[in-house]
């Protein structure tokens, strides 16, 4: 086995400077009405309200802002499509850095849209037939680009790692921190802010309930492989932890708690109506998550990272009116 060094809170810490005055410090916002509800007092740190609509900027930002200038001018490639890739054609776009995305052919097209928009390069694939990771190395073996991938990379969670940051800083220390997770990238980053910033938090990676394969893994202490699981959080539709995310959230996280399709349109719905703000699924899993230890929370002080905002009106619309 392959040992690998842990990027560690100077790494956060560095990345907070890199993206100054590029990213958002977003809002960090309160509810009586769910402070009443829970009995806690809850801060949500409002990645939504992110360059972008995500958190996905600021790691991304942060690792292309590390390049060479060999690197710079050679290139980048990433695939995803989601809020990754939107992350990284802007970070490429204020760097001046030619990006390559690797996209499905049945992507949305407002996605495809907006990562055109920010002018890269989209290049399609068949999900069905062919391997997106094959054809990302492909175009960075013959054409020279750095391959960025989502999450297991040390400059992605470190950037990712700001925003528990910021919020520590404004609020001062908390009892309990939930954040959604996906790969791991934004749970392993604000770990590593918490452990340093927080040390006595109860830290928790909330994950969909079909796609439990975090849960898994951190309780058989070995990275569990899933198919991609059915469910509305598609930022979360990951089928396994990183070797760096699993590294640092099997050290510095309490547990990794699920939440059902249900639960996310029922937080998506409390925000749009009690809050005013668009939350996205996966955005919803911290506050899901939140709820299903409420009887802990009384009288804590709690945060709630909300990591994402990036929805259609039409399938905003359908989950609000449909019972799942
Ligand atoms: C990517 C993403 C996640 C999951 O992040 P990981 O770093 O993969 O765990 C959560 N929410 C939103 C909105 C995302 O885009």
């Amino acid at each position: 086995m392959t040992t690998f060094e842990l990027p560690t809170y100077a790494d956060v810490e560095a990345a907070a400077a890199r993206i100054a005055g590029v990213a958002h410090r977003t809002p960090v916002q309160t509810s009586r009405t769910l402070n009443e509800i829970t009995g806690a007092q809850v801060f949500f740190k409002c990645e939504n309200l992110q360059r972008m609509g995500a958190f996905k900027f600021r790691g991304a930002f942060n690792a292309l802002a590390k390049f060479s200038p060999e690197q710079r001018k050679a290139g980048v490639v990433a695939f995803s499509s989601g809020n990754h890739a939107q992350g990284i054609a802007l970070s490429a776009k204020l760097l001046d850095i030619p990006a390559t995305i690797v996209m499905p052919h049945d992507a949305p097209a407002a996605k495809v849209a907006a990562t055109k928009g920010y002018g890269a390069n989209v290049v399609v694939y068949d999900r069905y037939t062919e391997d997106r990771e094959a054809i990302g190395r492909r175009l960075a073996e013959e054409n020279g680009l750095t391959l960025i991938p989502p999450y297991d990379h040390p400059d992605i969670l470190a950037g990712q790692g700001t925003a528990a940051k910021e919020l520590f800083e404004e609020v001062g220390a908390l009892d309990y921190l939930f954040v959604p997770l996906g790969g791991g990238g934004l749970l392993s980053g604000s770990a590593l802010a918490t452990r340093a910033l927080a040390p006595q938090c109860a830290l928790y990676g909330v994950e969909p309930e079909a796609g439990n394969d975090g849960q898994r893994s951190f309780r058989s202490g070995e990275i569990v492989h899933i198919d991609t699981p059915k469910t509305i959080a598609d930022g979360a539709q990951t089928q396994h932890l990183g070797n760096y995310t699993f590294s640092i959230i099997k050290r510095d996280v309490n547990d990794i708690l699920t939440a059902s399709d249900a639960e996310l349109v029922d937080a998506m719905k409390f925000f749009a109506v009690r809050m005013k703000m668009i939350v996205e699924p996966t955005g919803c899993l911290s506050l899901a998550g939140a709820l299903n230890m409420k009887d802990s929370l009384k009288a804590k002080r709690v945060g709630v990272l909300i990591s994402g905002g990036n929805i259609d009106l039409e399938r905003f619309c359908a989950l609000a009116a449909a019972a799942v």
